[in-house]
Order: structure tokens, then sequence, then C-alpha cells
């Protein structure tokens, strides 16, 4: 034994995940190609290799592990781990937490306000993520509370949450502005009638904008890219997937 083997803290050798059972059990990565499948697996393994799995009464098993690390990965595919630098940890909790918070309005009335919250990413900090929330991801319905969480921080690689992530080659920020901001504009317009086109949600802050634009883009592609083209098309620019052409046809 050398001195490096001294120094160098033991990791337990930990078994292999079952990749291909997760891959086979979501079907958003179903069309995947053979190659892209094999490197999804290996971003999943880096990711889970690189970031601290925190779990806080819940464990989860291999399987679902697996399933949890490559719809993480699904938006990088094409980018990389490096875009997850942003933060260290991902904490898992049994359940949504119910926060009650003081806000102040602008005539100086307080008041306590409930929300619920199924996932949170903040700066710096780790992701944090209800597994019952989870269950149900994976599938082409439109939903995803991980790429959901994930998008925010890749949004806040750009400084703040404010729904501009760092352009990638080639990409132009003002025409990423022009194009959200029109489609935000329009989907607040559109809240406040109770017509909004998807999820209302999204017409509450540009960054929850970008959050639930993304998480249809992987999820449900075909209604995105139905009501809001120019943000899809920005969308396959900065993810170099084109998710529209492995949706199934569904009657
Ligand atoms: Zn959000």
């Amino acid at each position: 034994m050398s001195w490096f083997d001294w120094l160098s803290p033991k990791r337990e050798p930990s078994s292999p995940l079952p990749w291909a059972q997760a891959l086979a059990a979501l079907p958003i990565l179903q069309g995947l190609s053979v190659s892209e499948q094999q490197r999804l697996c290996e971003l999943g393994a880096g990711l889970l290799a690189h970031k601290t799995l925190t779990q806080l009464g819940v464990a989860l098993t291999p399987l679902q592990q697996a399933k949890l690390a490559l719809q993480a990965v699904l938006p990088i595919l094409h980018l990389g781990l490096d875009w997850y630098a942003g933060f260290h940890e991902i904490i898992l909790i049994p359940e949504p937490v119910t926060r009650h918070d003081m806000v102040q309005d602008e005539f100086g009335l307080v008041s306590e306000v409930e929300s619920v919250h199924a996932g949170e990413s903040w700066q710096q900090g780790p992701l944090v993520l209800a597994r019952s929330e989870l269950a149900g991801d994976g599938g082409w319905d439109g939903y995803n509370l991980i790429i959901h969480e994930l998008t925010h921080k890749l949004d806040m690689l750009g400084g703040e949450a404010d729904g501009v992530p760092p352009m990638r080659p080639g990409m132009k920020m003002s025409e990423w502005r022009r194009d959200f901001q029109a489609a935000f504009d329009e989907q607040r317009v559109r809240a406040e009638r109770n017509d909004a086109p998807i999820d209302p949600y999204a017409a509450t802050h540009p960054a929850e904008f970008l959050a639930v634009t993304t998480e249809l883009f992987f999820t449900d592609p075909r209604l995105l890219h139905d009501v809001y083209p120019a943000v899809y098309c920005q969308l396959t620019r900065f993810f170099e997937q084109d998710p529209l052409t492995r949706q199934p046809f569904t009657s």
C-alpha cells in the first residue's frame, strides 16, 4: 500500500444502478437514440457521483435513484454536467412543505401567506424535492418536478433567476428576451382572463415561465410548440434537442 492509498479516503464500491430498467420505465426517454440513452446513463451516474444525495425520512430504491438521475440529466444531455455546477446536494423529503410567510403589501399591511413547496431551488443552495411529487414524473403529461427545479438552477447560472440562463454558442440574448417576453406577456394577460394556454403558474414570474415551459418542452412539447412556437424554438437551440420528434401521437 502506498502513501497515496493511506491518504485517500476509501470509497465503498457501490453496485451499479439498474439503468436499463429505469430507461424502460420512463416514457419521455423512449424516443432517444441508443447512443443518446447511453450518454444519458453516463451523465446520470456522473451526477450521482458528484452530488450528495441526502434522504431525509425517505429511502429511494436503486431503481428510484436511477429514474431520478436520468430525468435530472435529460436537459443537459448535450450540455454536460458543468451546467449543474451551481449546486452540490440533492435533498429528498417525503412530502411537500407548507410554509407560512409574513408578507407586507404596498400599504404596509402585514398578512400571512400559506404556500406549498414540492421543490425548491435556491441560488448556490441544494435542490430540494418532495418524493411524493416525483412518483408521477416521467410521462408525456406536461409536468416534471425534477426538470422544473433544475431549470431554475440553469437559469441562476446567469445570476439571479430571471428567466435568462447563460446563452449557448450562436444564440443571441436579445432574441431570447424578445421571444420569452412576448410569450410571458400573453400568458399573463390570458391568465388574468382565466384563459391561460399553459399552467397559469407560468404567469407569476419570468423564472417560473422558463421553468414551466421547459417542463413542457420535455414532457408535452406538442402543446408548447402549438401555443408558444418561438419559445419552443429558443429551447431547441438552447438544449440542442427537439423533443417534438420523440413525443408519440395519442388519440
Ligand atoms: Zn419554480
